[in-house]
C-alpha cells in the first residue's frame, strides 16, 4: 500500500522539516509510517500560501467552487477502498464500517456543500430607510486554520474542509500527529483538483505545530474538533487578534430509559451506539439513566449484548469494533474503569480489563450502578465503556441529564410522544435523539452548548459560520 507522508504547502508536496515520529497500527501496535512535524517556517508558509490563494479564491463563483467539490467527492468515491483501507490500517477501524459508513457520508457531504453553497442567498433586499437601499451579501471570513482529531481523521477533515471551501475561504488544516494518513492522502488527491493554496496541509504534534498554527496572527478563523484543553489553547491564541473560533470539543451523552421504553431496542441501539468506534466518539451513548422498574433486566440484557459484540478477529470482516487509539488512550480508559471498580457501590459487569497482545484493546465495558457523583458519569472516558444509573424520579433524570460539563448530545426513549417532546424540549444538547441515538446527517447540524463547544459543522448552519453577513446601503438619486 502507498502511504503519503508529505504534506501540502502552496501546491506543493513537502515533507515536515522537524522532528520525524511513528505512526502506529492501533490493532498491532506496529510502526507503519514516519511522518516528521512541520517546522513554525514551514507552518508560516502554508498560512501565507492561503492568504495569497484567498485573494483569486474569494472571488469565484458558486457554481465553480461547486464545481471543484464535486471532483474531489468523485475523486474519493473512486479511491473509496484504499481511502478506508489506509485509515482502518491506522486506527484499527473494521474496514467494513469504513466502506459502509464512513466513505459514502464522506464524499456526500463534499456534494451536500457543493448544492447548499448555489442555494444560499441573502436576506430581503430593500428600501429600509427612505432613500436607500440595503442589501446583504455573505462573504468569506478569510482564511481558516482547522484542528482536526484522531477518533474520524478522515470524515473530520471532510466537515471542516466542505463549508469552508464552498463558502470561498481558503485553508490551512492539521491532522492528529496518531491519524495523519488519510490526510495526507486527501492532500495529494486536493492537489490535483484545487488552485495552488487554497488547501494546505501540515502535519505535526499539538504543543508544536498546532500551537505554531493557531497561534498565527494571518489566520482569520480557527476550527476544532479536540478536547476541552486544546480548545482552550484556541481561544486563547485567538484572543491577542480577536479572530474567529469555531470548536467542537466532545461530549457524555445522556440516555435517559423510561420504564415504557421497548428494552429489547435500547439494548440493541446501546450495543451499537455507545461502542461504536470503540466508543471513540464525542456523541457515544455512554451515560445511561435508567427507570427503576426496568433498571435490572435491562442491566442484565445490556451487559450480555456487550459481550456479544465482536472485536480483535483476525478476519476483520467480522470484526464490529476495532481498538482504541493507543496505548495512551487505553491506560486511560483503563484508570476511569479501575477507579470505578474501586469505588465499592459500581458493579463492572461486562468487560472492565485490558485485551491481551499488541493492539490497543479494551473490552467492552458496562459500569452498572454508578452514582450521579461517580467520576466515570462526569468525565469523558472515549474508549468503550458505558455507565447506567438507576432513577426513581423522572424529574430527577433530566436533572442528572443536564447536570453535566458537556452539552453535545443526547437521547430519550420511550413509547410516549408526548413525554419524549417534553424532555427533548428540556435537555441542554445540541442534538437529542428519541428512540435512536448517533445518526448523523449532511443536512442537519452537529455542535454543543456548554464545554462542548460552539460552532456547527455539517448543514446550512455549518456554511453560515464559515461565512459573514455584511450590509452593503446605496444612497438613491
Ligand atoms: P487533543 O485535543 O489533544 O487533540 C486533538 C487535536 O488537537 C490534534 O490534532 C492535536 O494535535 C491538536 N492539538 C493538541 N494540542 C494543541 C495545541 N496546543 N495547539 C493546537 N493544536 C493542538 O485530544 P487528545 O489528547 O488526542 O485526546 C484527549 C481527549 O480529548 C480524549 O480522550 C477525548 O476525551 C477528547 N477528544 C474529543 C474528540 C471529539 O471528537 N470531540 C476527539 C478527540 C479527543
Amino acid at each position: 500500500m502507498m502511504i503519503d507522508t508529505e504534506m501540502l504547502i502552496g501546491g506543493k508536496l513537502v515533507k515536515g522539516d522537524g522532528e520525524a515520529h511513528p505512526v502506529l497500527n492501533a490493532r498491532t501496535g506496529e510502526i507503519i509510517a514516519q511522518v516528521n512535524d512541520a517546522t513554525t517556517v514551514q507552518v508560516e508558509a502554508a498560512v501565507a500560501a492561503a492568504k495569497k490563494a484567498f485573494e483569486t479564491w474569494s472571488r469565484t463563483t458558486p457554481a465553480e467552487r461547486a464545481g471543484l467539490l464535486l471532483k474531489l467527492a468523485d475523486a474519493i468515491d473512486k479511491e473509496a477502498e484504499a481511502f478506508a483501507k489506509l485509515e482502518a490500517l491506522n486506527t484499527g477501524k473494521p474496514v467494513s464500517r469504513m466502506l459502509q459508513d464512513e466513505m459514502p457520508v464522506g464524499s456526500d457531504c463534499f456534494r451536500y456543500f457543493a448544492g447548499a453553497v448555489r442555494t444560499m442567498h441573502g436576506l430581503a433586499t430593500g428600501e429600509y430607510l427612505a432613500g436607500y437601499t440595503s442589501m446583504i451579501r455573505r462573504d468569506p471570513v478569510g482564511v481558516v486554520g482547522s484542528i482536526t482529531p484522531w477518533n474520524y481523521p478522515l470524515m473530520m477533515a471532510i466537515w471542516k474542509l466542505a463549508p469552508a471551501l464552498a463558502g470561498g475561504n481558503t485553508m490551512v488544516l492539521k491532522p492528529s500527529e496518531l491519524t495523519p494518513l488519510s490526510t495526507l492522502k486527501l492532500a495529494r488527491t486536493i492537489a490535483g483538483i484545487f488552485p495552488e493554496g487554497v488547501v494546505n496541509v501540515i502535519t505535526g504534534r499539538g504543543p508544536t505545530s498546532g500551537q505554531a498554527l493557531i497561534s498565527n496572527r494571518d489566520l482569520d478563523m480557527v476550527s476544532i474538533t479536540g478536547s476541552i484543553a486544546t480548545g482552550q489553547r484556541v481561544m486563547e491564541a485567538a484572543a491577542p487578534t480577536l479572530r474567529r473560533t469555531h470548536l467542537e470539543l466532545g461530549g457524555k451523552a445522556p440516555v435517559i430509559v423510561f420504564d415504557d421504553a421497548d428494552i429489547a431496542s435500547v439494548v440493541e441501539g446501546i450495543k451499537t451506539f455507545g461502542y461504536y468506534n470503540s466508543g471513540q466518539d464525542c456523541t457515544a451513548a455512554c451515560r445511561m439513566y435508567v427507570a427503576g422498574k426496568v433498571y435490572d433486566n435491562l442491566v442484565a440484557d445490556l451487559s450480555s449484548a456487550v459481550k456479544s459484540i465482536k472485536y480483535n478477529l483476525a478476519n476483520d470482516d467480522d470484526n464490529e469494533i476495532g481498538p482504541v487509539i493507543s496505548a495512551g488512550q487505553r491506560a486511560r480508559v483503563k484508570g476511569f474503569v479501575e477507579r470505578a471498580a474501586a469505588s465499592g457501590h459500581i458493579a463492572v459487569t461486562a468487560g472492565g480489563r485490558e485485551v491481551p497482545g499488541g493492539g490497543f484493546y479494551f473490552e467492552p465495558t458496562v459500569v452498572a450502578n454508578a452514582l450521579q457523583s461517580d467520576e466515570i458519569v462526569r468525565r469523558e472516558v472515549f474508549g468503550p465503556v458505558v455507565s447506567v444509573t438507576r432513577f426513581d424520579d423522572p424529574e430527577q433524570a433530566i436533572q442528572w441529564a443536564n447536570d453535566s460539563d458537556y452539552g453535545l448530545s443526547s437521547s430519550v426513549w420511550t413509547k410516549d410522544v408526548g413525554r419524549a417532546m417534553n424532555v427533548a424540549a428540556r435537555l441542554r444538547y445540541g442534538c437529542t435523539w428519541i428512540n435512536t441515538h448517533f445518526i448523523f446527517l449532511n443536512e442537519m447540524p452537529h455542535g454543543g452548548l456548554k464545554q462542548s463547544g460552539y460552532g456547527k459543522d455539517l448543514s446550512m448552519y455549518a456554511l453560515e459560520d464559515y461565512t459573514v453577513a455584511r450590509h452593503v446601503m446605496v444612497k438613491l438619486g
